[in-house]
Formats: structure tokens, sequence, C-alpha cells
């Protein structure tokens, strides 16, 4: 798979500076760890992906030569393959249920295995695309969920439209994924795959804003919600509201794309949160080369809910934790920010014992994301549960109205890129039985 439009990001962003976790396999690589597969026929790898690509079959056809197959394989089950294959936490799905893990060995390295295929083997014209059914959809975000479901139903003969609020399309894996395991270009290279099938990508169109939901439902048979999570939930401390404090996501995003974004005179920062946001920042932060890097939590490290193994690696990189810590001000000089004052928390609840003040520049805010519920509620018959995620039939995301469906963050309330291209595709089937019965 090629690289995205190389004109459509600009250069000087925080993000080139990263380099990639995994470098990519050589052909002999890929070809020696393919052959250390056992091809099991129960394989507990594909049990483990939710999206059930068939890991033995796509692993044993780059063991013979055949990566055009290979990719083929891959893009039957999971059209984001490229991109679950950098970003998924291989470590604790097909990778962690791998048999060798089970014999105390190093399991097959499926990820990189399914990138090289991706690589050197993917290209549109392996999907066989049904003949023009006349009908249409659109789908609301261009995040993973709305791609892997646009993609899907180009080939099953559908129009496909997604509009998207954002200048650039992809959602989080363009603008959250951290740089060292993707960065933007690439995003966008399968967002492009996604166009190749068939889809009509229209960007700036927000719906609530400049598009309506009433629209829409007259122009498409069926609408597809992929519009993901809000904004970062707010540090709510006297203090808090002012330059140098952040939301995480917000911060990344920027990062990430916007050349203007800068880390000029920041050399103490904390990161508030203890989940895989809060940790990839602080992990983000210190690749870019700031020297104090804390993470304030306000329960212990074993409470902490980010993967262990990304907790791991951030602390051999020189992220500190601050633990059982809560924030009860934000100390400026100025506008400027120059400390952090913290209280010890008891069972995550603030307790009246202070704590040293954390001297610190800059401060980024990871303790959760809003849900979009009012951009849900203009769909007549679309509920929210209690958590504030859409409500839908888990196996096809059908809405409470039934020409409504959904998937990915928006539904099931913030889990993986591979969870979200599952939802969609999903989706996507139960959208194209629906117009079948029509
Ligand atoms: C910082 C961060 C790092 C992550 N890292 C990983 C990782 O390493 N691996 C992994 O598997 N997962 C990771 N995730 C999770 C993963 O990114 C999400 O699960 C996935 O992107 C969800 O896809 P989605 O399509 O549901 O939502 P999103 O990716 O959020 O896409 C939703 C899209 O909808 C658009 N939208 C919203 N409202 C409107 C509107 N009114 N009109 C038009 N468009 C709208 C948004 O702009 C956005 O483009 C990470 C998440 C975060 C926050
Ligand atoms: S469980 Fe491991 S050895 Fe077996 S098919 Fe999957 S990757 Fe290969």
């Amino acid at each position: 798979m090629k690289k995205g439009d190389e004109r459509a990001l600009p250069e000087g962003r925080l993000e080139e500076r990263f380099e990639e976790k995994y470098a990519a396999y050589s052909h002999g690589e890929a070809l020696a760890e393919a052959s250390r597969c056992l091809y099991c026929v129960d394989a507990p790898c594909m049990r483990a992906c939710p999206t059930h690509i068939d890991i033995a079959t796509f692993i044993k056809k780059i063991a013979s030569g055949n990566l055009a197959g290979s990719a083929k394989t891959i893009l039957s089950a999971n059209l984001l393959g490229a991109s679950c294959a950098r970003v998924c936490p291989v470590e604790v799905l097909c990778e962690g249920s791998c048999v060798y893990v089970a014999w105390g060995r190093t399991p097959i390295a499926i990820g990189r295995l399914q990138r090289h295929a991706m690589d050197h083997g993917a290209s549109p014209e392996l999907l066989t695309k049904k003949p023009d059914s006349g009908r249409s959809v659109g789908l609301i975000g261009a995040g993973p969920a709305s791609l892997a479901c646009a993609g899907t139903l180009a080939l099953l003969g559908h129009r496909a439209v997604i509009y998207e609020k954002s200048a650039v399309p992809g959602g989080l894996n363009t603008s959250g994924v951290a740089p060292y395991k993707m960065d933007a270009q690439t995003a966008l290279a399968e967002v492009d795959f996604i166009r190749a099938l068939g889809v009509e990508i229209q960007t700036g169109k927000e719906v609530g804003r400049n598009l309506s939901a009433g629209e829409l439902l007259e122009r498409h048979d069926a609408i597809f919600l992929g519009i993901g999570l809000g904004p970062d939930s707010r540090l709510i401390a006297p203090g808090a509201d002012g330059p140098g404090v952040h939301g995480a996501v917000d911060w990344i995003a920027r990062m990430k794309l916007d050349p203007k974004h800068s880390l000029e005179g920041v050399t103490r920062a904390a990161v508030i949160g203890g989940g895989n946001t809060a940790i990839d920042a602080a992990r983000e932060l210190r690749g870019l080369g700031v020297p104090d890097v804390k993470l304030v939590y306000r329960r212990g490290e074993a409470e902490m809910s980010g993967y262990e193994h990304e907790w791991n690696e951030a602390k051999q990189e020189g992220v500190v934790l601050v633990s059982n810590a809560l924030v009860s001000e934000v100390v400026r000089t100025g506008k400027r920010v120059n400390a952090l004052a913290l209280v010890r928390a008891e069972a995550g609840n603030p307790t009246d014992q202070r704590l040293d003040p954390l001297p610190v520049d800059l401060v980024l805010v990871a303790t959760g994301q809003a849900k979009l519920r009012d951009l849900a509620a203009l769909f007549h018959g679309v509920q929210l549960d209690s958590k504030g995620r859409i409500s839908a039939d888990s196996s096809t995301g059908q809405t409470g109205n039934p020409r409504v469906f959904t998937g990915g963050d928006a539904m099931n309330g913030g889990k993986e890129v591979v969870n979200a291209a599952a939802e969609g595709q999903n989706a996507a089937r139960a959208i194209d039985a629906l117009l079948a019965a029509r």
C-alpha cells in the first residue's frame, strides 16, 4: 500500500520527529518469521481477532511468496488491515493468544507479518465489486468505523458517501494514534485505498452545523453514524482554564497535524490520567525530548486502565508515575503555568493531605472524552444508553431508527481501531440485507 498523497499534510509537524517502533520486515525476515508459524487448525490467534482474519492462511501465503494472496486473505476479513497491522494491541489480541505463548516462547509477530503482506501485496483490484445496486448510504465521520463500513458497502454495490467535519479524513487513525506506531500520512494512504473502492469522502461537512440530519435521511437509503467520541474532559480545578493546560486528544492531534504546534520552553510536563491516552501522551512528550514527564493518577499503579505493556515501555522511557494524587490547583505566574498543587487521593477521592507541588510548564488532561449526545439525538428514534453510548443491536449496529446504523467508539464507548472496523463491516452487511429486503 502506497503512502498517502504527500501534499495532503504540511511539513514541519512534530510527529515527523518520531521513528517507527517496529521497522518494516525485509522479504527474508518475513519469510523466516512466517516459517515459524505452525498453521494451527483451530488457530487461537484468529479467534482473538475481532475481525477474525484467517491468520494461519495469510501467514502461509507469505511463506510461499504469495503476498497478493496474503493481502487478499487479510482484506477479505478486514479492509483496514494496513492500519490494524500497525496499531492493534497485538500483545493482548492475536499475538497474546498464539500457542507459542503457552509454551513460554516468543509468539509469531502477526502484526509485522500482516504489515508486510499489506505493504507489498495489497491493491484495490484484489477485491471483487458487486454491480451497482442503485442504493446509497450516507456515513457520518471518516474514522475507522465509517471507512470500514463504507468500503464494504461499496464492494456490495452501494453508493457510499462519507461526510467528515474535519479537513483531514481518517478520524483518530490520522489524528490520535501514536506516531511511533503509525504516522498520519500512512493513515491517509489507507483512506485513499478505501476511496479507490469507490467511496466518496466529503470533508468540511459537519452534520448538525452545515448539513442537517433531515437532508441526509432524504438523500440516502440508510445512514451510518461513525461519529466517535467528543472533546476531552476538562480539568476542574482553580487555574485550569487558560494557556498551558490542554486536552490530551486535542494536543496529540495538533502534534500530529499542525506545523505551527511547538513545545518551545517546555521542560516539565504532567499528564493527568491512567489510561492508554495518558500513557501515549506521556511517551510522546518524552519522545519529543521533554526531560521531565510525570503521569499524575488518582489511584495506584495496579489500577491503571492502560495496557501494562505500554506502561512498562513508558517507564523504561523515563515517564514517572505520581500515584494516588489529585490536582487541587493549577498554579500560574501571570498566565504561565508553573506548578500543580496536589492532594493525596484515597480510592480515587481527594483527602485533606497536601502533597509537594509539581513544577510544570505544560499539563495534558487525559481523563476521558465526552459523548456526542446532541448529534445522535438529531436522528429521530436514535437512543443513548446510561453511559451516553448510542444504543444499537451489537451484532448489526441498527439503532432505534431502522434506517440508522452505528458502530465504533460512538457505540462501544471507546475501544480499538479493530473493533471499529469489525463493527463498521457488520453494520454494512446488515444495511445490505435491509436494502435487499426493501
Ligand atoms: C490518543 C488515542 C490513541 C489511540 N491509539 C490507538 C491505538 O494505538 N490502537 C488502536 O487500536 N486504537 C487506538 N485508539 C482508539 C481508536 O483510535 C478508536 O477506537 C477508533 O479511531 C474509533 O474509530 P471511530 O471511527 O469510531 O471514531 P473516530 O476515529 O473518532 O472517528 C470519528 C470521526 O467522526 C467525525 N465527526 C464527529 N462528529 C461529526 C459531525 N457532526 N459531522 C461530521 N463528522 C463528524 C470526527 O471528526 C472523526 O473524524 C486511540 C484513541 C486515542 C484517543
Ligand atoms: S496461534 Fe501462532 S503458531 Fe498458531 S496459527 Fe496462530 S500465529 Fe501461527
